[in-house]
């Protein structure tokens, strides 16, 4: 394998609440690459000969180490990404549930399906497909790897995790979690390596599969690698979810779900409802409604519990987050809160903030109404009618999750069928849930994570046919 670091470039944990470099690592060179590949390799011809019932049991420790040091993990997301500690710490709880659900059904969901034809016997039998590379974001650093290792190491595959090159340390505490499981060596490893050494790793043809969740140009760029390799891939990208608000919906609960809805994770959730499309019958009270719970949310320190919202993850995000709102009301996008960077005097003082910002009257061409917009920035849009708020909420080239919020039957059937979106909620938030398939549409990517479907993604559909 050829592996092309010119220079070993530095990885970096920062606090996004203070600036303050937590620690820095170096890349790993081309033999320490070229190693952990061969680790993965021979981890694979074993881990693809264990039983269920050994990998189950594997799963189940990590569920319980998961559980009982979910303070310490909260504590390391949230300094190295910023999230609210209170939301870490159920990350890490969700986590080990996603591992037990699994270590309980994958028998279930692996298990031969006889299907009749003129054979003796002939059936369908799941088969991992072996190492497979994993891409992962920084937003939900712990969940996103275990959303697919759960499913894929039950399966019987070996993981390797490109993590984001802002969640170190959080990468190094997940490997360790799945060694001291006792999943065996090479099982699970991570790679510290930049997106640019990502190429050399995937065309190696020990590895047979790889799953990126983030942006849409990262996933561009390792499809088409994958592509060329005729490897298969499993793409969870961005969103502009659309959040829409009918005349006969609960106004008050919806007003309160919209304003969790976009300020999750500091907004920065890829089913994160970013673009409110109110019916014109109820819109005033709407935003009034919503412009003032914005206003009211607590910005500050994200290990303080009473924190609503916390620094952005990079001064890069935050930045590009600045230049989509000044972008969008240079172009005629009318501010209705926020819209400032937000200066703490004390130890906050270096820390990435951002005003929960609302923005209404938005022009076509602008960046609030086509982008995906990463922070606590909401977009509001006034429509006529249902059709208006259909054609709107298509109006994008992403199709993740959508909420609609109505007690007209009639209107809850053409959301459920005209939305082009991987997931529909109605009267409630787009969360994700162990049991039912995660993924999106369009430019969103393909595939699915989690439930039955999201343990059939790396695994070889073999057909056996016995005369
Ligand atoms: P990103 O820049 O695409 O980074 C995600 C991962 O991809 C990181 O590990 C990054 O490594 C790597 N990467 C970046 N460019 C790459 C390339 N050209 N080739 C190979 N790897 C590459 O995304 P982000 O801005 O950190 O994350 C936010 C995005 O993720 C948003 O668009 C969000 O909607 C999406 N997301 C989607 C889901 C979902 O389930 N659909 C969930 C969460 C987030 P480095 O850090 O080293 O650059």
């Amino acid at each position: 394998m050829a592996v092309a670091i010119i220079a070993l470039m530095s990885i970096r944990s920062i606090n996004p609440a203070t600036g303050e470099t937590l620690k820095s690592f170096d890349e790993l060179s081309e033999p320490q690459i070229e190693e952990s590949l061969t680790r993965a390799a021979n981890a694979f011809r074993n881990s693809r000969r264990t039983s269920l019932a050994d990998r189950s049991s594997m799963m189940l420790r990590v569920a319980e180490i998961l559980e009982n040091e979910k303070n310490d993990y909260a504590r390391l997301m949230t300094t190295e990404m910023g999230k609210p500690i209170k939301a870490a710490a159920q990350e890490a709880e969700k986590c080990a549930w996603v591992c037990r659900y699994y270590a309980e059904t994958a028998e279930k969901h692996l298990a031969d399906q006889i299907v009749e034809t003129n054979a003796t016997k002939s059936y369908v039998h799941f088969q991992p497909l072996g190492v497979v590379l994993a891409v992962m974001p920084w937003n939900f650093p712990f969940w996103q790897v275990f959303r697919f290792a759960a499913p894929a190491l039950m399966a019987g595959n070996v993981g390797l995790l490109k993590h984001a090159s802002n969640v170190p340390q959080c990468a190094l505490a997940i490997t360790d979690i799945f060694s001291r499981a006792g999943f065996p060596d090479g099982a699970f490893q991570t790679l510290l390596i930049g997106s640019e050494a990502v190429q050399d790793v995937l065309e190696d043809s020990r590895v047979a599969a790889a799953t990126l969740t983030g942006s849409e140009p990262a996933g561009r760029s390792v499809a088409s690698i994958a592509g060329k390799q005729i490897k298969k891939t499993v793409l969870e990208l961005g969103g502009s979810d659309p959040f829409i608000v009918m005349p006969s919906a609960d106004l008050k609960e919806a007003v309160g779900t919209a304003v969790k809805a976009r300020t999750i994770n500091n907004g920065q959730s890829c089913i994160a409802a970013k673009r409110f499309i109110v019916h014109g019958q109820i819109y005033d009270e709407f935003e009034k409604g919503f412009v003032e719970a914005m206003k009211a949310l607590r910005v500050g320190d994200p290990m303080n519990e009473s924190t609503d919202v916390g620094p952005l993850a990079t001064k890069q995000i935050l930045k590009d987050l600045e230049e989509q709102v000044q972008v969008s009301v240079a172009a005629g996008a009318k501010i209705l809160t926020g819209g400032q960077r937000l200066k703490f005097e004390d130890q906050l003082a270096g820390g990435n903030f951002y005003e929960p910002t609302v923005l209404a009257d938005i022009p076509k061409d602008s960046p609030a109404f086509s982008d995906e917009i990463f922070g606590p920035v909401a977009s509001l849009f006034h429509v006529k009618d249902i059709d208006e708020a259909i054609d709107l909420a298509n109006a994008t080239t992403f199709g993740l999750g959508a909420a609609a919020w109505t007690n007209d039957s009639t209107e809850r059937d053409r959301f459920v069928e005209e939305i082009e979106s991987g997931c529909v909620f109605l009267n409630g938030v787009v969360a994700s849930d162990l049991r039912l398939p995660f993924g999106g549409v369009k430019h969103s990517g393909y595939g699915r994570g989690l439930g039955e479907f999201g343990i059939r993604e790396f695994v070889n559909v073999k057909t056996v046919w016995i005369k």
